[in-house]
């Protein structure tokens, strides 16, 4: 039967990093249920959800964590990041400051987590163009100099949210297969 001929499972964790209210669990909403909460508070996050993928003909599991609000306390626990072996820093285009914390963000991850941790840098909120703090140009510049993948997303219209979920995923798998 199908079942026995699969010749490999994947399980990747990957977990979603950033300051409150940039986006992090209506991305992760988008992605898992192609769904969107205008209003959202933190009491939305759920401990993790399970993202199947075919790569290669093989089944890849993405099982992707969300802070359910925790970062508002900075007390994302260690537990958190645990056997992660990918990230999304996640800002918001529209506030600067939620962009000036990746720094900080980035050395938490890299306290927890393997540095080997692939990561993408993701300036969410896309949609929000008259109100962008956060050129393009600088996001790319950051990511760049840090060693991160890049893309602006918007949980809201949905631009490039499976993108940047699947660029974590697949890098992972070629690095792991
Ligand atoms: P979290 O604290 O990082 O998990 O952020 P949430 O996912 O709870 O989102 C915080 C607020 O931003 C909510 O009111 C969302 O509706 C809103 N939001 C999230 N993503 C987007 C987006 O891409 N565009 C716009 N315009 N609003 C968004
Ligand atoms: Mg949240």
């Amino acid at each position: 039967n199908e079942e026995e001929e699969k010749t490999e499972d994947y399980l990747f964790k990957i977990v979603l990093v950033g300051d409150s209210a940039v986006g992090k669990s209506n991305l992760l909403a988008r992605y898992a249920r192609d769904e969107f909460y205008p209003n959202s508070k933190s009491t939305i996050g759920v401990e993790f959800q399970t993202q199947k993928m075919d790569i290669d003909g093989k089944e890849v599991k993405a099982q992707i964590w969300d802070t359910a609000g925790q970062e508002r306390f900075r007390a994302v626990t260690s537990a958190y990041y645990r056997g992660a072996v990918g990230a999304l820093l996640v800002y918001d285009i529209s506030r600067r400051q939620t962009f000036d914390s990746i720094g900080r963000w980035l050395n938490e991850l890299h306290t927890h987590c393997d540095m080997n941790v692939v990561t993408i840098l993701v300036g969410n909120k896309s949609d929000l163009k008259d109100a962008r703090e956060v050129p393009t140009a600088e996001g790319k510049g950051l990511a760049e100099a840090q060693g991160l993948f890049f893309m602006e997303t918007s949980a809201l219209d949905s631009s490039n949210v499976t993108a940047a979920f699947q660029t974590v995923v697949k890098e992972i798998y070629n690095i792991l297969s």
